[in-house]
C-alpha cells in the first residue's frame, strides 16, 4: 500500500515534515464521486493545531533545513524528476481526477499533463532568476538580488484540482520557498498522491506539506499565520475579499486568482462554424466549471437568432455521461452543493430571460449531480445571470448592436479575468483587444491556457499573476545591496 493511506477503503494520512500523519484531533473528513454519489475516501481534518505543525516544518526547512542552501541547478532537478513521476502516474492520476471532480477521462488526461509541463517549465526557470548592477552615481557597485519570499501558503480550488496545486508548487519551489499546499476539501486525494513522491524526488522534510481540511478552520489559520510570509489563492472572490482582510494583520504578501463573467464576442463577420464551436466549448467545458468560462456569449444583432438556433442544435448533441467514459463530453458536477447553486441560478435564469436549452437536472441519470447544459437568450447584462459567476454549464446570450456596445457590455462587470473576440477583421480585433478590461483577451478562440504566457484578471478577478516568469516573481522579493567602494571615510563630520 502506498504511504498515506492506511486501508484498502483508501483513509488517507496527510503529509506534514515528510511524515504520513492523521490530524491531532483524529477527526476525517469523506471525499466524493460526484457521479455516484458515493464516498471514495478518507482524509484528515486539520485544523489550527495541525496547521501550526505544518506551518513550524516549513518555517524550519526555509531557515535552517538543506533547502535553504540548495542550489538553483538541483531545485530544477527535483522540479523535472517531480515532472517525470507524474507523467509515469498520469494514466492513475487522471482516473482519480475524473472520478472525483467529475470531469470526462479526456480533459482529466490533458490536465494532468499540463501539471507535469508546469513542473518541467518551473525547473528550467529555476537557474534563470537574474538580478541586477544598478547603475548608481557613486564609486560603489550597488545590486539586486533575488531571494524566496519564505514560507508559502497555497490555497487550491476543487475544479482543476492538481494543476491548481502544480501552478502554484513549481514556482515556489523553483524560488527556493517552502510550501504548505491546502487543495479544496472536495478534491484532495491527488494532492495527497504526489505527496507520495516527493521525498523521493529530494524535496527534504518540511519543503511541501500537504494539510487537509476545511477552509474556516484550515484555509483560514493558514492566513492568520504570522510565520507564513505569503498566500497564493485561487477560489471565489468572496473568499478572496476575506483572505486579504485576515492577511492585512500580518502584512502578508497575497495573490488572488478569483472568479469571472468572462464575454465570449462574436461579430457578424466571424467565421460562422467556428464561431459556434467556440460558444459551446468557451462555457461548457470541464461543465462549466472554469474561471474564465465564456459564460457571457455576445451576438451581434445581425446574426443573433442564426447564432442561437445553431448553437441550440449543436448543444443537443453534447454528450453527457460517466466521466471514464472516454466518449463523455460532460460529466457531473462536483458536489451536492455546487449542484444546487448551479440550479438555483438555472430558476434564477428563467424568471430572467428565454431558454433555449436546458435548465433543470439531467434527468436521464437516476444518480449523480448532473444538470442539462443551459443556454438562455435575451438576457439583459443587468440580470443575475449575466452578472453572477454560475461556475456551471449555463451560459447567457446577449444581444449587441456594434463595436462600441459589444465593449461596453463586456466591461459593464465587476469581474475582468477574460474575454474572447471573434471576427475576421484584424482592425477591429486589435481594437478589442485594447478596449477590453481583462487579464487574458483571445482572438478566434477561448480557453486555451499556456504555462508560457500570464494568467491572473484584472478588478474583481483578483491580482498578481500565475504561470510563465510573472509566476515566479510572485514568490520572489527584492534585495537591494549597496558596496562601498571608497576606502575613506565620508568625511561629512
Ligand atoms: P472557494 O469556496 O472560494 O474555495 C477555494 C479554497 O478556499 C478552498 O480550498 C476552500 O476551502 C478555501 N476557503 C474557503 N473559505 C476559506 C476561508 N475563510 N479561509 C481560507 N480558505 C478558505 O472556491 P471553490 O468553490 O472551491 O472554487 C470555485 C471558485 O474558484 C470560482 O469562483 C472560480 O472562479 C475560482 N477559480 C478561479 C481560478 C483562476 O485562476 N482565477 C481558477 C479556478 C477557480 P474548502 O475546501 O473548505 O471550501
Ligand atoms: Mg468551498
Amino acid at each position: 500500500m502506498p504511504g498515506g493511506v492506511k486501508t484498502e477503503v483508501r483513509t488517507y494520512q496527510m503529509y506534514i515534515n515528510g511524515e504520513w500523519v492523521d490530524s491531532q484531533s483524529s477527526k476525517t473528513f469523506p471525499v466524493y464521486d460526484p457521479a455516484t454519489e458515493e464516498v471514495i475516501a478518507q482524509v484528515p481534518e486539520a485544523n489550527a493545531e495541525d496547521v501550526n505543525r505544518a506551518v513550524a516544518a516549513a518555517k524550519a526547512a526555509f531557515e535552517d533545513g538543506p533547502w535553504a542552501t540548495t542550489t538553483a541547478q538541483e531545485r530544477g532537478r527535483v522540479l523535472f524528476r517531480l515532472a517525470d513521476k507524474i507523467r509515469q502516474n498520469a494514466a492513475k492520476l487522471a482516473e482519480l481526477e475524473a472520478r472525483n471532480c467529475g470531469k470526462p477521462i479526456v480533459e482529466a488526461e490533458y490536465d494532468i499533463a499540463d501539471v507535469a509541463t508546469c513542473f518541467e517549465y518551473y525547473g528550467g526557470l529555476a537557474t534563470k532568476i537574474l538580478g541586477y548592477v544598478n547603475p548608481v552615481p557613486d564609486n560603489a557597485m550597488n545590486l539586486t538580488l533575488k531571494e524566496p519570499i519564505g514560507v508559502a501558503g497555497q490555497i487550491i480550488p476543487w475544479n482543476y484540482p492538481l494543476l491548481m496545486g502544480a501552478w502554484k508548487l513549481a514556482p515556489a519551489l523553483a524560488a527556493g520557498c517552502t510550501c504548505i499546499l491546502k487543495p479544496a476539501e472536495q478534491t484532495p486525494i491527488t494532492a495527497l498522491e504526489m505527496a507520495n513522491w516527493l521525498a523521493d524526488v529530494g524535496l527534504p522534510p518540511g519543503v511541501v506539506n500537504v494539510i487537509t481540511g476545511f477552509g474556516e478552520t484550515c484555509g483560514a489559520p493558514l492566513v492568520q499565520h504570522p510565520d507564513v510570509n505569503k498566500i497564493a489563492f485561487t477560489g471565489s472572490a468572496a473568499v478572496g475579499k476575506i483572505i486579504v482582510k485576515m492577511a492585512a494583520d500580518t502584512v502578508k504578501r497575497v495573490t488572488l486568482e478569483l472568479g469571472g463573467k468572462s464575454p465570449n464576442i462574436f461579430f457578424a463577420d466571424a467565421d460562422f462554424e467556428a464561431a459556434i464551436d467556440g460558444a459551446l466549448f468557451g462555457v461548457f467545458i470541464n461543465q462549466g466549471e472554469v474561471c474564465s468560462a465564456g459564460s457571457r456569449i455576445l451576438v451581434q444583432k445581425t446574426i443573433y437568432k442564426k447564432f442561437v438556433d445553431a448553437m441550440t442544435e449543436k448543444a443537443k448533441k453534447i454528450k453527457l455521461g460517466a466521466p471514464l467514459d472516454r466518449d463523455t463530453k460532460m460529466g457531473p458536477l462536483v458536489s451536492k452543493e455546487q449542484f444546487e447553486r448551479v440550479r438555483s441560478y438555472q430558476e434564477i435564469g428563467k424568471k430572467e430571460a428565454k431558454v433555449a436549452i436546458g435548465g433543470g437536472r439531467a434527468e436521464k441519470f437516476a444518480k449523480g449531480y448532473y444538470v442539462e447544459p443551459t443556454i438562455f437568450y435575451d438576457v439583459s447584462n443587468s440580470a443575475r445571470i449575466a452578472r453572477e459567476e454560475i461556475f456551471g454549464p449555463v451560459a447567457a446570450v446577449i444581444p449587441f448592436e456594434d463595436e462600441k456596445d459589444a465593449v461596453k457590455i463586456a466591461n459593464d462587470s465587476p469581474y475582468g479575468l477574460a474575454a474572447a473576440v471573434w471576427t475576421r477583421d484584424i482592425f477591429k480585433a486589435f481594437r478589442a483587444v485594447k478596449a477590453l478590461r481583462a487579464g487574458i483577451v483571445w482572438v478566434n478562440h477561448m480557453q486555451p491556457t499556456y504555462v508560457e504566457a500570464p494568467w491572473g484578471g484584472y478588478k474583481q478577478s483578483g491580482f498578481g499573476r500565475e504561470l510563465g516568469p510573472w509566476g515566479i516573481e510572485e514568490y520572489l522579493e527584492t534585495k537591494q545591496v549597496h558596496i562601498n567602494l571608497n576606502e575613506a571615510p565620508i568625511g561629512w563630520y
